[in-house]
């Protein structure tokens, strides 16, 4: 399916204002798009690329052969979004992935984290007995933490400012979120936040094994090695809850691939009226006395609202979108000092044969054969990017294998096998050459690192497909290739996401909001900053701000 405008004659019409534009149809900007329609708001998304999802899509990369090309794992999307928006009567269906994690490892075993935590348990005292019991109370400790950070999910950051009363009441409100709340809990949840995921480990930890399963999935897509302060907030994110079951550390596969929740999102919009048109990029925001008027596409045609949503990343949107003399210097100067620089790439690949990775039980069903995360040892991982933070390509890369095929089989033909391989670190900037020259390079050390785990692959391989961190920028818009719209790090997140000041979803111009993972709470699949931006201009709108008559 491919959503197109279905109203270009009133698009074009330059007589026609709508209420809402939405600038890109990422799955942000569909929740945002489809909550604005649901209140009765006339709503148009503008996409850049030929379909809707930005980087939850799924994608032909060899004929009749599907892949999530970006995003492959559904953990975290908001049970709020599924529910509201209806999205399981426009098809989505996800699947929880048990084991959620896999680790093999070179010595031929293979550790499963299954979600039965009893099943668990007795697969980690494999590893140790000590650990076993450990992972229990460490998995209680930080179910527990989570919960308290669960609420700021959904709602906009606290504004500090104690000049107002909005200030203090907002503060009032974050203060209730912690009621209960008693001093090791607090001393636990500022270590979580500013510690470092190795240090915890190490802490808690005596098998290596079992610190490589808590590190597989914990500083996934982030700036910094295992041993970096701030990583261990991996931990509590991964925590929240999400599916349709509001299930904790939930980790879904999606029926018919990521792109099936933004196909979803795209028809339960349509349904309450969005008018969605693809291959209309936005090249300005036009702005008149401090106030978003209209939009002007690249092909020159100009669009009018009186509200603009931008689910582009904060980076493209203020400084690429808008005219610098309309924004103020100080905000400029925050933007332009987002930590970006993407550390991942993405390698897709369609096999003539299932990868068999070497330890893998011979009772494992299909999928229990679907999930492996290749990296040997916390010491790797650290060594990995501390050679890409130098804008090296490192040798030995940290793999994440999804053979997603065994989850859905009508992602391919019969006999032909879908594996979609996440990778870091990787720098946006190379210390010599180019993204160009070294894609195949990339894709040629990927599959070497899969082969020492699954040494059927490199014979199999019918297509392979190498997103640099330079093609998640061209061809998915994302600013230096990161993967959340802004890395998640402790100085930009919560009430200093996108930047210290505007984490309300509002902008310094009048009717402009941010809605996708650049604002609050930040990146991944979750549709949390699009339902938050939506609500927030509603609010907004029922104050009659946004409503006057655009001259
Ligand atoms: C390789 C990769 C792997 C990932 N893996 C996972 C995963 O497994 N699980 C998970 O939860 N998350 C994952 N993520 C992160 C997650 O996909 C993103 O954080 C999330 O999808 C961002 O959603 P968004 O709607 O805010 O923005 P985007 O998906 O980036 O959408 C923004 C949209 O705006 C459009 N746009 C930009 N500029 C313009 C313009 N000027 N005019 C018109 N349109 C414009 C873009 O084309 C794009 O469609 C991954 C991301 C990547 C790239």
């Amino acid at each position: 399916m491919n959503f197109v405008t279905n109203s270009h004659k009133q698009s074009n019409n330059p007589d026609r204002v709508y209420d809402a534009i939405v600038i890109g149809g990422g799955h942000n900007g569909l929740t945002a798009a489809a909550y604005l329609a649901r209140a009765g708001l006339s709503t148009l998304v503008l996409e850049r690329r030929h379909i809707v999802g930005g980087c939850c899509v799924t994608e032909e990369i060899a004929p009749g052969c599907r892949v999530s090309t970006t995003s492959y794992i559904a953990s975290m999307l908001r049970p709020e979004v599924i529910s509201e928006l209806r999205l399981p009567d426009y098809g989505l269906r996800m699947i929880p992935c048990d084991p959620a994690i896999q680790v093999p490892f070179l010595d031929g075993d293979v550790v499963p984290w299954w979600s039965d935590r009893d099943r668990a348990q007795r697969e980690f005292s494999r590893l140790s007995v000590k650990d076993a019991a450990r992972f229990a109370q460490v998995d209680d400790q930080l179910k527990k933490l989570a919960r308290y950070l669960q609420p700021f999910f959904m709602e906009p950051p606290p504004e500090i400012d104690t000049s107002s009363l909005k200030g203090w009441s907002d503060l009032f409100r974050v203060g209730k979120r912690f009621r209960g709340i008693n001093n090791s809990e607090v001393s636990q949840l500022v270590s979580f936040l500013t510690g470092s995921l190795g240090e915890f480990l190490d802490q808690n930890y005596e098998s290596e094994k079992m610190k490589t399963m808590f590190l597989a999935n914990n500083v996934y897509g982030k700036h910094g090695g295992p041993y970096q302060p701030g990583t261990a907030i991996g931990l509590l994110f991964h925590l929240l809850s999400g599916g349709e079951h509001e299930l904790q550390g939930f980790y879904g596969h999606v029926m018919g691939g990521m792109g099936s929740i933004t196909q979803a999102l795209a028809a339960a919009g349509q349904k309450l009226g969005v008018e969605i048109r693809t291959g209309a990029s936005v090249a300005q925001i036009d702005v008149r006395n401090g106030r978003a008027r209209s939009v002007v596409l690249v092909d020159g045609t100009e669009l009018r609202a009186r509200v603009v949503l931008s689910n582009a990343d904060p980076k493209r949107t203020f400084l690429n979108l808008v005219n610098e003399k309309d924004l103020p210097e100080d905000f400029l100067f925050s933007i332009r000092g987002i930590k970006m620089q993407g550390p991942c790439a993405k390698v897709n690949m369609v096999l003539s044969e299932e990868p068999k990775f070497t330890g893998t039980s011979p009772q494992a069903t299909a999928l229990e054969r679907t999930f492996y995360t290749l990296v040997p040892s916390l010491a790797f991982a650290e060594r990995c990017y501390d050679i890409a933070k130098f804008g090296n390509i490192p040798e030995e890369l940290w793999v994440d294998c999804v053979v997603s095929s065994n989850a859905d089989a009508s992602l391919a033909p019969p006999g032909k096998h879908i594996l979609t391989c996440f990778v870091q670190y990787v720098p946006y900037h190379l210390r010599q050459g180019t993204w160009d020259e070294n894609r195949e390079w990339l894709g040629d050390l990927v599959v070497k690192k899969i082969a020492e785990y699954a040494p059927n692959v490199p014979g199999a391989i019918i297509a392979r497909q190498v997103l640099t961190p330079l093609d998640l920028e061209r061809t998915y818009g994302l600013t230096e290739g990161n993967i959340f719209h802004g890395d998640l790090r402790l100085e930009q997140l919560f009430f200093m996401r996108p930047v210290p000041g505007w984490s309300q979803y509002r902008t310094p111009i009048a009717g402009l909001y941010l809605c996708g993972a650049g604002a609050h709470p930040g990146g991944g699949v979750t549709g949390a900053p699009g339902r938050n931006a939506a609500h927030q201009v509603l609010r907004d709108w029922k104050k009659g701000r946004l409503r006057e008559a655009i001259a």
